[in-house]
């Protein structure tokens, strides 16, 4: 199967050349050529297996250049005891006779980025192996919070590879934060950027396109490489577990064979909706996907009224990894939705750069909404939906997830639709301790510091402090810079 740009029909790609690549030449995104479907036979053959079976079995749908092999290489090394904390990799979690959570947060990072990071640098250098490069690939990722420490993770002393993490200096928990600064390995590099995500991710973005300083990097023996979720090797790990956990659902006869079931996702750069919808194309029987967004609600605004309109204001929210204005993965939602039509996308595209908007007709409208159904969440909501889930259920939730869950109920009322629905949990509630706590006990948690808040976290949900947060205390800072969006290159030269 091959890769073609959502802007053109000018390159078919491999998956290996389109993995080492990121970003399409002409600015698009990678996508498969078509979508195999799996039949309903499929779907129970699938249930049971292991989570590890599961992944190597749809990936080979997608990864058509690679070896069986080379494929259960990566899923190995990444599903593995070591960089997760359960065996059945992401749990579900039943709240109620309608109500489940997919649990995205057992890897080293606690939170989702982890179930593609850690495939992503293995599916990288294997791919880059594939296309015979020589050069060591560099990567470069603009982080909202999660995706830097678990990129770091994931690429930590992988040969072949080098690794910067560029996160908005004032947008990311404590935590986070720390997390990045004391990462350890040989060949990563971390730096904070004076703005917010949307600028970090649109300088890390234009260094991709800038011919100059990649010819530059290749001189030095270097190319360029994004694990963002632009990167289809990001995304296509993802697709798993929509099929896991509704494999689950059917394995303990909470569904039947074939029942339709409801998705929740909060959503910031649109990879993990999407992702969900891929798994819809795939054969799984979905009903509808449920964007959740919080008070960042240009999704929400964009599925109602067909227009994406970036000229508005940017809110910094208890939910970092969803304060996103322009979600990138939406451009390979809109190029099946419209019947892979390039040049729309293209012009839509030029539209958002030159104009900060863009406006898709009706009949594109009402496609959207044929499978998503959005709505957001403000900031008094997340805490008081983390409060009441915990009261009524003894469960502790995310800001994230609680946004999805409130969005959810709000779902809910307007369609009494009583179709089964998982929720997907995407971050462990540790790791936004201080929301967490403020949501339960209100102005009691005062200046408490992010250690003390993890152990009163932990007492009130009965649930272990993670080791990895609880030893940040003590670990040495590597990494203190502060840039300019126009210093990025220099930084990078830095570590070359
Ligand atoms: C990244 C992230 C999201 C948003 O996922 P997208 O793929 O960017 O839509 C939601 N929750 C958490 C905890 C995340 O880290």
């Amino acid at each position: 199967m091959k890769y073609q740009s959502t802007r053109s029909e000018d390159y078919l790609y491999t998956s290996a050349q389109a993995i080492k690549t990121g970003l399409a030449p002409d600015g698009g995104l990678f996508v498969p050529e078509k979508f195999v479907r799996l039949g309903a036979d499929e779907i129970k053959q699938l249930s049971e297996m292991s989570y590890n079976e599961k992944a190597f079995n749809i990936l080979r749908n997608f990864l058509t250049d690679f070896s069986d092999d080379e494929i259960k290489n990566c899923v190995n090394l990444a599903y593995n005891k070591q960089n997760f904390e359960t065996e059945s990799i992401a749990p579900v979690y039943k709240l109620n006779s309608q109500v489940y959570f997919l649990e995205l947060w057992h890897g080293c990072s606690h939170a989702f980025k982890d179930m593609a990071l850690q495939i992503l640098p293995h599916l990288l250098a294997c791919s880059i192996k594939k296309t015979s490069e020589e050069r060591c690939a560099f990567v470069l990722v603009a982080t909202s919070g999660d995706t830097g420490k678990a990129a770091l993770e994931g690429f930590k002393n992988v040969p072949g590879t080098k690794i910067a993490v560029f996160y908005p200096e004032n947008g990311v928990s404590e935590i986070q934060r720390l997390q990045m600064i004391t990462q350890e390995g040989e060949n990563v590099s971390v730096a904070a950027i004076r703005g917010n995500f949307d600028d970090t991710q649109s300088a890390v973005k234009g260094i991709f396109t800038d011919e100059g300083f990649n010819s530059e990097l290749d001189g030095k023996g270097y190319i360029l490489s994004s694990a963002n979720s632009i990167n289809w090797g990001r995304l296509v790990p993802q697709i798993v577990y929509y099929f896991s956990s509704y494999c689950d659902l059917m394995q303990n006869e909470e569904i039947k064979p074939d029942e339709m079931i409801n998705f929740v996702v909060p959503t910031g750069n649109f990879g993990d909706i999407l992702a969900g919808y891929y798994a819809k194309l795939l054969g799984l029987p979905v009903n509808r996907l449920i964007c959740a967004s919080n008070k960042n609600n240009i999704l929400t605004d964009f599925v109602n009224t067909g227009v994406y309109d970036i000229n508005r204001s940017f809110y910094t929210t208890s939910s970092p990894s969803m304060d996103i204005l322009i979600s990138s993965n939406l451009e390979r939602f809109l190029f099946d939705i419209t019947g892979r039509d390039f040049a729309r996308i293209k012009s839509w595209m030029k539209d958002l750069q030159q104009q900060g908007r863009y406006e898709v007709p009706t009949i594109t409208k009402n496609k959207i909404k044929e499978v998503m159904w959005a709505g957001y969440c403000g900031e008094e909501d997340t805490l008081m939906s983390i409060k009441d889930t915990f009261e009524a259920y003894d469960y502790i939730m995310d800001p994230h997830t609680a946004v999805a869950k409130n969005v959810y109920d709000q779902y809910l009322f307007e369609t009494g639709d009583t179709t089964k629905t998982i929720i997907l949990s995407t971050a462990s509630p540790f790791k936004f301790n201080k929301s967490v706590m403020t949501a339960l006990k209100g102005d009691e948690v005062g200046n408490a510091g992010e250690f003390k808040l993890l152990e009163m976290l932990s007492s009130v949900s009965g649930m272990k402090i993670p080791e990895s947060l609880l030893g940040l205390k003590n670990k040495e800072i590597r990494f203190e810079d502060a840039l300019s969006s126009n210093e990025i290159k220099d930084f990078v030269r830095r570590y070359c």
